[in-house]
């Protein structure tokens, strides 16, 4: 019995193979040495041993994932601007909330609607759980790696305050970087002529680019499609052209039927 243990504990002795005269693996019996040319010379190299190889592989992977790790915690830092956003995750999500299914349609399909520009306009009452699911989708999508962002108008116009006008398209231009980009709360921020404009530029620069954003308001679908005036309908416009309303009752879901493309959207989110 003492025995057994003991050869548990020795190592294993290399040797050498006594057909080709090189260094054998006394673990995985592979070479550890080769035979190569040397200006017309002969010699033996060291060489891995299959055992070493796969070891050197195992670290080489483990590192990458360390890596990706760390990737993923500062995307998530950066990308998500309020700390409790952080526990909004799909694993802590009330899969039975009527909109949970549209929201991990969303994100499992994410490269579709990448493709087509298309995002989501999670409109309803107050604590019905938009924040909470846009959340959601941003940590899915920032846990495959993919740089998100979720802001709000309020945090967007104080950053765009702090920068000088001749920056301001570089900063709004530098928001594209994120593959999606998620506005919570629309509708919240303060009605000046100042704000309703910095609004609008952030949504028209991401409307150009073609890449989608999410947007979460209190709004209904009816004031956005029937805005006060003309500053107000420019924004709107192009929020209802780019995302697929979704609304939060509790308990409904609806979407707009309206466009083509639409259609397609609504059918992946529908599964
Ligand atoms: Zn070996």
């Amino acid at each position: 019995m003492g025995n057994a243990a003991d050869e548990g504990m020795k190592l294993v002795d290399d040797y050498i193979d006594a057909e080709t005269g090189l260094l054998v693996c006394g673990k995985c019996h592979t070479r550890k040495q080769k035979r190569i040319s040397f200006l017309g010379e002969e010699r033996i190299v060291c060489c891995l041993c299959r055992c070493a190889a796969e070891e050197l592989e195992k670290a080489e992977k483990e590192r990458r994932d360390r890596e990706t790790l760390e990737d993923i915690s500062r995307l998530k830092s950066a990308g998500l601007q309020d700390k409790t956003f952080f526990g909004y995750t799909f694993i802590n999500c009330d899969e039975t909330h009527s909109c949970a299914g549209y929201a991990h349609r969303y994100a499992e399909h994410f490269e579709e609607f990448q493709k087509k520009g298309q995002g989501l306009l999670l409109w309803g009452d107050v604590g019905t759980g938009k924040t909470f699911l846009a959340g959601c989708i941003a940590n899915a999508l920032m846990d495959r790696n993919i740089p998100v962002l979720m802001t709000s108008f309020p945090k967007l116009v104080n950053a765009l305050g702090g920068v000088y006008s001749g920056e301001r398209n570089e900063y709004l231009q530098s928001l594209n970087r994120y593959k999606l980009l998620i506005i919570d709360d629309l509708g919240v921020e303060r009605d000046t002529p100042y704000v309703l404009e910095t609004v609008y530029l952030v949504i028209d620069e991401r409307y150009k680019s073609g890449k989608p954003f999410i947007i979460t308001t209190n709004l209904s679908l009816q004031e956005l499609q029937n805005p006060a005036d003309l500053e107000h309908g420019r924004i709107y416009d192009r929020i209802m052209e780019r995302c697929t309303p979704v609304a939060f009752s509790g308990r409904n879901y609806r979407t707009d039927r309206g466009r083509a493309n639409r259609e397609s959207v609504s059918g992946i989110l529908r599964g």
